[in-house]
């Protein structure tokens, strides 16, 4: 595999491999940095590796599993040639092309003409005590990953958007009951979505409730829940806590270098520019607005347009 490439895409999820597709069929021979197969959080093929069945992807008419509907887009880009690396970029060590990356645990440097980043988002989480000792513990910010563990348990899921919907609904097929906690007294989910849900008999909703207050040593025994109007607190005794309030960007490593909002999602002009010349960036990783599969293959083909044209008006 040489160290030297036109094109480098950072990012395995529906944004990277679409741009992986577009620009090996370009003849850029793309090399993929695919993320790294332990996490959950930067895993080869991104979120839709966490989720169940993707029902709004046009083209299957009948749905398509998340992490089915990558592994086609990953056969697509191979069949044209594109090359994937297991790993996280650690470091993007200079400011123009060709520009230098660095992979956690590998000595070598890699060259490219030219970056996209396509490195999505992660889930966000509460921020309260407790939470991040019992992660994987009863706390959890995967339901298909871990709802298995939580047959015939009393289980909430927190958040009002699709993620916590999809989520709940899933969790109803092995928890007794599934409590809904969300901050105000009104969905952010879809429709189809918050009809389904509520029409669930499993599905318990706690309107304008916050979890103020996890309980347990070695795992979870209970949460604590406050209204956020009359700051009264009850007490629920589950075993499950699934946090699905929304996802931050993965920006850490280019803070500093690429031109981000106040919130880390990086800035982009006329497509899919960023503010160094020569380094695109697609997917949820720019986009706090759509941040669905589809257009985040949408940019990852604008991405690699973009990059196409970007290496040959150089040449
Ligand atoms: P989201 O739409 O941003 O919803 C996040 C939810 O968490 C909101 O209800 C929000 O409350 C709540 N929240 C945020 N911070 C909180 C905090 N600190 N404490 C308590 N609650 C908090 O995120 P998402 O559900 O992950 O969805 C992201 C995008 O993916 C959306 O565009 C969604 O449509 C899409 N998506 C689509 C599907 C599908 O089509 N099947 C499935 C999953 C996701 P507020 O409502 O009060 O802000």
């Amino acid at each position: 595999m040489s160290n030297q490439r036109d094109l480098i895409i950072i990012g395995s999820g529906p944004a990277g491999l679409t741009s992986a597709i577009y620009a090996a069929r370009a003849q850029l021979a793309p090399l993929i940095i695919e993320g790294e197969p332990s996490s959950t959080s930067d895993q080869p093929g991104g979120q839709l590796m966490l989720t169940t069945e993707v029902e709004n992807y046009p083209g299957f008419v009948e749905g398509i599993m998340g992490p089915e509907l990558m592994d086609i887009f990953r056969q697509q880009a191979q069949r044209f040639g594109a090359e994937f690396q297991p790993g996280k970029v650690s470091s993007i060590l200079n400011s123009s092309s060709p520009f230098e990356l660095e992979i956690s645990g590998s000595s070598s440097i890699l060259r490219a003409k030219s970056l996209i980043i396509a490195t999505g988002a992660k889930p966000l989480m509460l921020g309260i005590d407790r939470e991040a000792e019992l992660l994987g513990h009863g706390v959890s910010t995967c339901a298909t990953c871990d709802g298995f563990f939580f047959r015939d348990m009393e289980i909430a899921v927190v958040g009002g958007g699709d993620s916590a919907l999809e989520e709940a609904l899933f969790l109803t097929r092995f928890a007794k009951k599934v409590h809904l906690v969300h901050r105000r007294n009104e969905l952010r989910a879809s429709k189809i979505m918050q009809k389904r849900a509520l029409e669930n008999e499993k599905i318990i909703p706690h309107w304008n409730s916050v979890v103020s207050k996890i309980y347990g040593d070695a795992s979870l025994t209970g949460v604590e829940l406050s209204d956020t109007e009359s700051h009264n607190t009850t007490h629920l005794s589950i075993q499950g806590l699934f946090v699905a309030i929304g996802h931050i960007p993965n920006t850490e490593i280019f803070r500093d270098k690429i031109e981000m909002d106040e919130t880390g999602y990086i800035v982009t002009r006329n497509g899919t520019q960023t503010n160094i010349p020569g380094i695109f960036a697609a997917g949820d990783v720019q986009d706090r607005v759509y941040r669905q599969a589809i257009t985040s293959a949408g940019s990852g083909c604008m991405a690699a347009i973009d990059a196409e044209r970007w290496i040959a008006e150089r040449e």
